[in-house]
């Protein structure tokens, strides 16, 4: 158990990193005190807060769609184990009576507080932008179906991706975010207007911003220009080396500020497994190399399904070979998406919330994990 640690760099909320040391008990932050006390633990390492990821589908061979508790569990200490001290569940695109079930067996892992939210990517996706989703199961949002899931979902459910142009979009952005579930905008076919139109509506966040959407064009912008200009929305980004290119990142940095970017690891079953073949939810997906990839009825290879990465790595890649300063990159990983879903308890190194904390090497490399004041 930590009860006094100390660096050079300790991560304040804006990402200012400076000699400190905290004290903890009974897994809380108890105090901050600048400099160095000469009676704490002094590490070499940064202290950042614990990261909180807030798309992952599973890891360590186990999907959340699993309904083997112990499975979906082995996922969470996974991604525990590599700095995701906080995790959404996500699911992928199924029948809506499936996602009721599915959301019933999740509502444990958030009662017993081992993920803070559950997070439903699909099914109200576009076709046309299915990605690793079931085409046939794709739907409108009608309000029904969305009464439905959040009445299942209760305050567990915190997140719903929609293709605000299916017919009932803006509709399903209006009630959902109504009823505190934050409407994501993503696997969209949707232009500038329709994507601000969705944002007046309520939605405040993308799903993976550039994954699974138009791509920008100086005549017809599609979504991405808007949504990383405006100030309400919190844009998802997929820093893994393999879903955005590193100028595309500097890119988006440089417009919307790490304050309004939370890296997410989109991690399918395979993360933390070697490569192979896997299901992510009802779709076959080879990984090799790492990349995890839809496989077609006659073996090709599609769509980047999901991806293997850990909030450790994402935080590593933009820092060492973005080039962003880490402190920076703890804000995008840890303190963004916590305060985008009102998670006060995490998120920033400060008195009273929970002692999550992330020690990296300067370059961003995970060394060690403590989750409410104990190693991970
Ligand atoms: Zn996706």
């Amino acid at each position: 158990m930590i009860t006094r640690i100390a660096s050079h760099h300790v991560v304040d909320r804006d990402g200012n990193d400076s000699p400190a040391t905290i004290t903890v008990e009974a897994g809380r932050i108890r105090t901050i005190s600048e400099g160095i006390d000469p009676e704490a633990e002094l590490v070499d390492e940064w202290i950042l807060p614990g990261y909180v990821d807030t798309h992952c589908h599973g890891g360590a061979g186990a999907d959340f769609t699993d309904p083997d508790h112990e499975a979906a569990l082995r996922a969470v200490r996974y991604h525990r184990s590599q700095g995701s001290t906080t995790l959404f569940a996500s699911t992928v695109t199924a029948a809506i009576d499936d996602v009721v079930t599915q959301i019933g067996r999740l509502r444990r892992l958030v009662d017993s507080d081992e993920v803070a939210g559950i997070h439903l990517e699909g099914p109200f996706l576009a076709e046309s932008r299915k990605g690793a989703h079931a085409v046939e199961l794709l739907c409108d949002p009608d309000p029904v179906s969305v009464d439905r899931l959040i009445e299942a979902g209760g305050s567990a459910l915190k997140m719903v991706t929609i293709a605000p142009e299916r017919a009932h979009g803006l509709e399903a952005v209006a009630t959902f975010s109504r009823a505190g579930v934050h409407a994501a905008i993503g696997h969209t076919e949707c232009d500038n207007v329709t994507a601000s139109a969705a944002v007046n509506a309520g939605a405040d966040v993308v799903t993976h911003l550039f994954n699974a959407m138009p791509s920008i064009h100086h005549r017809q912008p599609g979504p991405v220009p808007p949504m990383l200009t405006d100030t309400r929305v919190v844009c998802e980004l997929i820093c893994d080396g393999v879903h955005l290119a590193p100028d595309v990142i500097r890119m988006a940095m440089s417009t919307a500020g790490p304050q309004r970017i939370a890296l997410v690891t989109d991690a399918m079953s395979a993360t933390g497994q070697p490569d192979g073949d896997y299901i992510l939810g009802s779709l076959p997906v080879k990984v090799l190399d790492g990349k995890a990839r839809l496989v077609a009825a006659d073996g090709s290879l599609g769509a980047i399904a999901g991806s293997t990465l850990t909030m450790g790595r994402a935080v590593e890649f933009v820092t060492s070979v973005v080039g962003i300063p880490l402190g920076q990159a703890a804000v995008m990983a840890a303190t963004t998406p916590a305060k985008l879903h009102g998670l006060d308890a995490v998120g920033v190194i400060e008195e009273g919330r929970w002692a999550d904390l992330c020690l990296t090497d300067a370059k961003g490399h995970l060394v060690r994990v403590i989750r409410r004041g104990e190693a991970v």
